[in-house]
């Protein structure tokens, strides 16, 4: 299917475009060192492995008394136990010189090593202090209880995470856990997000009347960032060809990922796609039929780093290139990052919470917030403001309908598709 892009009728629909998108990214090979801190969100490169065991030595679990659980056979509440004192073992403290005989006990705190004689470790809220020092106990143990054994969770050597793991929070403490500092992550995708258009300053700049502020490159770099890639670069180009063909020249030599927004339809001044196809990246598509985001252009091109870099031309209205950058580029980058890909639906179900009428031909994909009600599950709100000018609509929206291509109306409790919007994850 590569190559096929459409003018007029017979625009592509959404999933053939999605489609289009998720055949030509690829994983990306090269891998990279970093440091735990910055490991956060970033997918694991080779296997991790386990170079001791974890827990790394037999700990209690509990703050309480070692014992020998002999001891305590005929133990309970009614019934207590006393017991000397042979010694204390903290945390960070060493088991070696406080084992225990028959008619003994050890104090014990949480994370502290078990020495070898303990078989249990009876909690301190079963047991009391007397007067003269020895403990009193007011229940029984099996043997092992509230012992955290030595590699009860995991053996020397065992694989602690696959490569392509993306790593949360929990996965950074279990690399801490490991003792390492650094690991090999896959390499991130370097990316360009170029702005279009002589009307645009940035903010912070002075302004006349007839000017806007270039608001596409700060929230294309904030979706890059807030998916964790942060390797990303923001230009600016006016509205002119030889400057347009200047700078795709340069970023197209060791991109992974271009993305430029604006002047990619069909005024005048649209000058992407032409640039594009004389500076020899493969067109994939040209325009699909969704509202917002119909212009958006797909190409394929090979950098100096690799040979499946992809280039991404989404409309300049700020709603249509941040949706456009939901639906297609998130998807892109799943792939590029190469994590092992997740088995999920993108879509749920949820009841309109007023009706919505359009023109049939294109798939819209209505901004709205979601609920939830006992009764009959989620609910969609559409936002007030839908224009594609209007990111005050996003900027509230949870969820996006899809309102079907060939629709005209959907009635308020109509049962459409929906999916969610994070931009976080
Ligand atoms: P274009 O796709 O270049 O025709 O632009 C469509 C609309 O989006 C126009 O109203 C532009 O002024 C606006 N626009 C284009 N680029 C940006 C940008 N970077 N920030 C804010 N608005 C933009
Ligand atoms: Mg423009």
């Amino acid at each position: 299917m590569v190559g096929v892009f459409n003018n007029g009728d017979g625009l592509l629909s959404y999933e053939q475009a999605l489609g289009l998108i998720e055949s030509a990214a690829r994983p990306i090979k090269q891998m990279q060192t970093v440091a735990l801190d910055h490991c956060l969100k970033r997918v694991t490169a080779t296997p991790l492995k386990a170079g001791f065991d974890l827990p790394r030595f037999n700990n209690s679990a509990v703050d309480g008394y070692g014992v020998i659980v002999d001891d305590l056979k005929a133990c309970s509440a009614e019934n207590a136990v006393i017991l000397s004192l042979a010694g204390e073992v903290a945390a960070g403290g060493e088991a070696q010189g406080n084992d225990i005989a028959q008619g003994q006990c050890v104090r014990i705190l949480t994370g502290a090593p078990v020495p070898d004689t303990v078989e249990a470790i009876v909690m301190k809220e079963y047991t009391q202090v007397m007067p003269d020092g020895k403990i009193s106990l007011m229940a029984s143990a099996r043997i092992g209880e509230n012992i955290r054994m030595q590699g009860e969770e995991m053996e020397t050597g065992s694989v602690v995470l696959q490569a392509g793991t993306r790593i949360n929070p929990p996965i950074v403490g279990l690399i801490a856990t490991l003792g390492l500092s650094h690991l090999d992550v896959v390499r991130q995708p370097k990316i360009a997000i170029i702005s279009t258009g002589d009307e645009l300053k940035e903010p912070g700049e002075p302004i006349a009347d007839h000017q806007i502020f270039n608001s596409n490159s700060w929230a294309l770099q904030a979706a890059f960032n807030g998916l964790g890639f942060t390797d990303v670069t923001r230009h600016h180009v006016p509205d002119d060809r030889q400057a347009v063909t200047d700078l795709f020249k340069d970023l197209l030599q060791d991109c992974d990922l271009i993305v430029s927004a604006g002047g990619v339809s069909v005024g005048e001044y649209d000058y992407v796609k032409d640039v594009c196809e004389s500076l020899g990246v493969e067109t994939v598509f040209w325009r699909t039929a969704i509202k917002p985001g119909k212009p958006v252009y797909f190409g394929r091109f090979a950098s100096i780093n690799n040979p499946h870099s992809l280039f991404f031309g989404l409309p300049g209205n700020p709603v249509s290139a941040l949706v456009t950058f939901d639906l297609f580029i998130k998807p892109a980058l799943s792939i590029m990052s190469g994590a092992q890909p997740r088995a999920r639906s993108r879509t749920l179900k949820a009841r309109l919470a007023r009706s919505l009428k359009k023109k049939a031909g294109r798939l819209d994909f209505v901004r709205a917030i979601g609920s939830r009600d006992d009764e009959d599950g989620l609910h969609a709100m559409p936002t007030s403001g839908q224009d594609s000018h209007m990111l005050t609509g996003l900027a509230k929206a949870d969820l996006l309908i899809h309102f079907a291509r060939e629709a005209e109306f959907a009635a308020e409790g109509d049962v459409v598709d929906v999916h969610g919007l994070d931009w976080f994850a």
